[in-house]
């Protein structure tokens, strides 16, 4: 998908040099040449055929068109002063303190879910509103003993801390690697790992709670069969869950 978003630009900015081209086209080629060529009542008939063509077209082609990829690439960030920004320039970055801790609550969940469900994850997307695992196994999974458990671990309040090994290190663990598809970043001779004292340990380079204490109260809102050999498993802080009723 990285290729679709310059796609958006380039008909975005096409269609707007053919519409300017064309209003210049009837400007400067055509209206000279009718007031030239043709005697008056014909050239105000030409005229307006051509008018009425070129609004038909504006409305039905250019306006869509125009209206469509340009909120389309202002809704992706594409547009705006940020678009013009180069490598090298400087920039302040502010960090959203409270969609950051959700991402860190949500996000050390996941991984007390990977302690509680023995099976590889083969998918994994996590928001500031839900986190989702996608377990291969063709195993039945419960939502409401995974909610327990994961419970459990953050009233156990294990310590959570992140250490580097090295790449020998995580070659000669490779079980450390709980994704099927996502390897650890290598190249710079060293792994992030994650450790929650007694529960995990897994490469990871994401954004965590410094206790699962501090997690809250995360459960599962819902457990889907996605294929034969995938059960994705939601999870939710409590709050939103209840009030979704
Ligand atoms: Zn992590």
């Amino acid at each position: 998908m990285t290729d679709f978003w310059p796609l958006v630009v380039f008909a975005h900015v096409l269609g707007a040099i053919i519409w300017v081209g064309g209003q210049l086209t009837v400007t400067a080629v055509l209206l000279p040449e009718a007031h030239r060529l043709l005697p008056p009542g014909e050239r105000a008939s030409l005229l307006r055929a051509v008018g009425r063509r070129f609004a038909v077209l504006t409305f039905a082609l250019f306006v869509p068109l125009q209206l469509v990829t340009g909120v389309a690439l202002a809704a992706h960030g594409s547009l705006g002063w940020s678009a013009l920004l180069r490598p090298g320039d400087e920039l302040t970055a502010r960090i959203d303190a409270a969609r950051r801790r959700a991402h860190m609550r949500l996000h050390t969940a996941t991984h007390l879910l990977c302690a509680l469900v023995p099976h590889p994850v083969d998918g994994c997307s996590i928001t500031a509103a839900h986190a989702r695992l996608d377990f291969h196994t063709a195993e039945p999974l419960d939502k409401a003993a995974l909610s327990a458990g994961i419970a459990r671990l953050v009233a156990e309040a294990h310590p959570v801390r992140h250490r580097w090994i090295s790449e020998a290190e995580l070659d000669a663990n490779p079980q450390l690697v709980r994704s099927m598809s996502v390897q650890p970043p290598r190249g710079q001779g060293r792994v992030r790992v994650l450790e929650i004292e007694g529960v995990d340990l897994q490469p990871c380079g994401g954004t965590h709670v410094a206790n699962t204490a501090e997690i809250g109260t995360v459960v599962v809102t819902k457990v889907e069969k996605k294929s034969a050999m995938t059960r994705r498993v939601i999870l939710g802080f409590a709050e939103a869950a209840a009030g979704r009723g």
